[in-house]
């Protein structure tokens, strides 16, 4: 259904029912398993407690942050090839959704939001329960193409992207069914279900919150959007809070920029360097490690 309020010349915005299932789907299953643990009186368990921190860490900052966000958007580095399958198939369990459908949204805000106007729908102007509506519900669909120039060539041609899109979301039903056969319901939900309720609600929260709260560094002329850095969710989103950094650096490996930015990502990224799994790795003039040019 079209939304024609939120649509105008230049974007339509549709209710998906895709989308609305891609969160309710673990959402519920995530409110089933709170509401066994409220009612058994159980303690959860600290194993899988830990087991979810350790699958963020790699799913959602090594496979989204690191493999997705910033090697293949924003090319601030590179690997040998046989990683970008390894860094899609982490990003593809993080749960948060396709590579394809996330390289186009995110050229598609970073071409509106480098704008001095852009479509009401892809700006943070709205309400948070508006945003979520928005964001988490509806798709987005461009009416033509000069969004996708900012991408890096070919890239949603590669056939690991393609493959991975349309993978994902199998995937991850077949490890929750997996975990469901092989072990129980309880253990399946607290591994995928709780864990990508988390992702997917997170992400999206962090998106709004760093648009409008936090400090700013630099201004960004003409640009209905420069984002907001915030040293807490820094910590906790492996970097990705420092975003009015990155809308002025989005090449730089690195998003946290000053020395108490602490970017767990940029951090992964130096050991995988060190494995020789990350080479050229780009990162700002403005980065802390970089000699500053005396006046
Ligand atoms: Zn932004
Ligand atoms: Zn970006």
């Amino acid at each position: 259904m079209l939304l024609k309020y939120l649509s105008d010349t230049h974007i339509d915005v549709k209710l998906s029912l895709f989308k609305s299932l891609h969160l309710w789907l673990p959402l519920s299953f995530s409110i089933y398993g709170l509401f066994k643990i409220l009612n058994s009186g159980q303690t959860p368990s600290l194993f899988i407690a830990l087991i979810n921190i350790f699958l963020v860490y790699f799913t959602v900052c090594l496979g989204h942050c690191l493999g997705l966000h910033r090697m293949l958007i924003h090319e601030s580095f590179k690997s040998p090839q046989f990683m970008k399958p390894i860094f899609l198939f982490l990003s593809s369990l993080s749960g948060i959704g396709g590579p394809k459908t996330w390289i186009r949204v995110h050229a598609l805000r970073d071409h509106w939001q480098n704008q001095n106007k852009a479509p009401r729908a892809l700006t943070y102007d709205n309400s948070l329960f508006h945003d979520f509506f928005i964001n988490l519900h509806c798709k987005i669909i461009p009416k033509n193409k000069e969004y996708l120039k900012r991408l890096p060539k070919g890239i949603l041609l590669d056939r690991w992207v393609i493959f991975f899109e349309a993978l994902w979301a199998p995937l991850n039903v077949l490890f929750f069914l997996s975990l469901w056969l092989l072990l129980n319901l309880e253990i399946a939900i607290h591994v995928i279900a709780f864990r990508i309720t988390i992702s997917i609600i997170g992400h999206w929260l962090v998106g709004y919150i760093v648009h409008r709260w936090g400090y700013k560094t630099y201004d960004i002329e003409e640009a209905s959007e420069e984002g907001r850095n915030s040293l807490v969710l820094g910590w906790f989103t492996f970097g990705e809070a420092y975003h009015n950094n990155h809308h002025k650096y989005p090449d730089s490996a690195s998003m946290g920029l000053q020395k108490f930015e602490f970017d767990l990502s940029y951090v992964s990224l130096l050991i995988l360097k060190k494995l020789r799994l990350a080479t050229d790795i780009k990162i700002s003039c403005d980065h802390h490690t970089k000699q500053k040019k005396t006046p």
